[in-house]
């Protein structure tokens, strides 16, 4: 085996066993980018509702089906802000707690800040088992 095939397959190891992490690292960057777009659209969706208030205000005709419209829109992107928020918490090891709402480690049974009963740590995947292929040269 030449000392490039070696480097290969040093380098196909490490990926494998740092393949997870690194996984997780993608997707908590992507899951940052998406939690940023969301809030950017919340953001503008807020100011689109408050000029239509104002304009409803200034002209004195109520359009409800628009005002209602951009408070569900609002709605469903606090709560995919509020999922992928949590998806991040779990990667970082993170719970929030339900009573107070402060982001404490998922290791803890009760919140160290109210004491109220934190969720069941989730079951954590396996660790995949490395699976070493030195069968001899
Ligand atoms: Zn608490």
């Amino acid at each position: 085996m030449s000392f490039v095939d070696n480097v290969i397959n040093t380098t196909k190891n490490v990926a494998a066993t740092t393949g997870k992490k690194t996984n997780e690292a993608i997707r908590a960057s992507k899951l940052k980018i998406k939690s940023g777009q969301l809030n950017s659209e919340i953001k503008s969706k807020y100011e689109k509702l408050g000029a239509l208030v104002y304009d409803m205000s200034k002209s004195g005709e109520k359009d409800t089906e628009a005002f209602d419209a951009l408070v569900a829109e609002i709605d469903a992107a606090n709560t995919e802000l509020t999922d992928i928020e949590k998806q991040l918490d779990e990667l970082k090891g993170k719970v929030a707690c339900p009573s107070c709402g402060i982001k404490t480690d998922n290791d803890n049974a009760f919140c160290p800040k109210c004491g109220a009963k934190l969720p069941e740590k989730p079951v954590e995947e396996a660790e995949e088992p490395v699976v070493e292929e030195d069968m001899g040269e």
